[in-house]
């Protein structure tokens, strides 16, 4: 697996980077950069772009060592295994020295880098400043002691089956995520998009690797066998399909958020957070059941890319597996009217229920459905079309 990061990401992140530097009183790295970039506007004009661009990857991956957000992520979710947590240097002496596996792999990921390294090497030799000292040691603890979520043999067997992992400036927020490209035919590439500015505050760096993770992991089980995702055909009208992809993603969201609290990683929200985004989606269910489903999700170990859609596209696939029979009469559940059940009048899957027609209509149209549907009472509900159809036919 190789990692690249696009050249207008490197920009912009040690642009950002530096100027907060700067502005926290750390002029060294900000100054050593203009050194540096400065007499490169003394070149022809063609030449510049891939000078700028080389000084701005020294500093990124190099300098400040940014990259190793992305590294730490793709650690973390199993993406790639393990490296071992001493100084590179320390780090090439092990690996010349050791020759089991985990030594091998430090090898490699040195390899990984080195290749940016090699580039350098023409570079003249660079003061170490000062500021990265100051804040190597909080950027590399945060997700030190976290165990991952998979072993290292595993993490082995998905770095050989990614190509690459691209990461790539996003122009906003809603530009971010990681998407995965070539997944069924050849070699998967993940592609990230990150925004820049998430990589120019150190103390938010703990962010910035809570987003990474997220996405990383969402991209791993893109690429997993075991989750087996598919781009799957969502059927229904355009407001059906958004109710459907939204629970879908939040129920993945919750998925990848499980596992990362197993794991012992912080995740981009917190559980409870998350108890408020499913409650919006399913406030119909009775609050000991809502909670009840929401707790065996989470306790649940694997789910496959089917078993997620199926339960955000048909809730009574949701209710059947987490709500024990005693803990609800039928009765109780026929009158949630949750959104994707049938419709009892029209037996279509209903996203827009009336509850309760009788608080709302007119006697008359009770009676109009009543006279097709002797059995139906108004707490059965219906849906909205039903509803008009009936309050036609009773000309209110
Ligand atoms: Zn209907």
């Amino acid at each position: 697996m190789k990692v690249s990061y696009s050249p207008q990401l490197m920009e912009e992140a040690v642009f950002r980077h530096l100027n907060h530097l700067e502005r926290s009183g750390y002029r060294a790295g900000y100054d050593e950069y203009h050194s540096l970039a400065d007499p490169i506007y003394e070149l022809p004009e063609d030449d510049r772009e891939i000078a700028f661009a080389k000084v701005n990857k020294i500093f990124f991956i190099e300098r400040l060592k940014l990259g190793e957000h992305v590294l730490r992520a793709l650690e973390a979710v199993g993406l790639i295994p393990k490296r071992k947590r001493v100084s590179r240097k320390a780090q090439l002496a092990a690996a010349a020295m050791e020759s089991d596996g985990y030594a091998g792999e430090s090898e490699e990921s040195d390899s990984d880098t080195g290749s940016d390294e090699t580039s350098l090497e023409d570079q003249p030799p660079l003061p170490t400043d000062t500021d990265q000292q100051e804040e190597n040691p909080t950027t590399d603890e945060s997700s030190e002691d976290a165990d991952g979520v998979i072993s290292y043999d595993l993490a082995r067997e998905f770095e050989e089956r990614i190509n690459e992992v691209t990461v790539k400036r996003a122009i906003n927020k809603v530009d971010e995520g990681s998407n995965v490209l070539n997944r069924i035919s050849g070699r998967p590439v993940i592609e990230m998009r990150v925004l820049a500015s998430r990589f120019c505050n150190p103390e938010e760096a703990q962010e910035l690797d809570a987003f990474l993770i997220q996405e990383f992991m969402h991209a791993k089980d893109m690429v997993d066998p075991e989750f087996d995702y598919e781009d799957a055909f969502i059927p229904g009208n355009p407001s059906v399909k958004n109710l459907i992809t939204a629970r879908f993603r939040l129920l993945w969201n919750m998925y990848v958020d499980s596992r990362l609290g197993r794991a012992g990683i912080i995740s981009t929200m917190p559980k409870e957070a998350r108890y408020r985004e499913f409650d919006n989606f399913y406030r119909k269910i009775p609050e000991k059941q809502r909670r009840g489903i929401f707790e065996g999700i989470w306790r649940t170990d694997t789910f496959t890319h089917e078993e997620l859609l199926s339960m955000a596209t048909d809730l009574e696939s949701l209710m059947s597996k987490y709500v024990d029979d005693v803990d609800m009469s039928e009765e109780e559940r026929d009158y949630i009217h949750l959104q994707g059940s049938p419709c009892p009048l029209c037996k279509f899957p209903t996203y827009n229920w009336v509850d309760d027609p009788e608080s709302i209509c007119d006697e008359m149209v009770i009676e109009a459905i009543q006279i097709d549907f002797p059995d139906w009472e108004s707490k059965d509900g219906g849906c909205d079309r039903c509803i008009e159809v009936y309050e036609l036919r009773a000309g209110v």
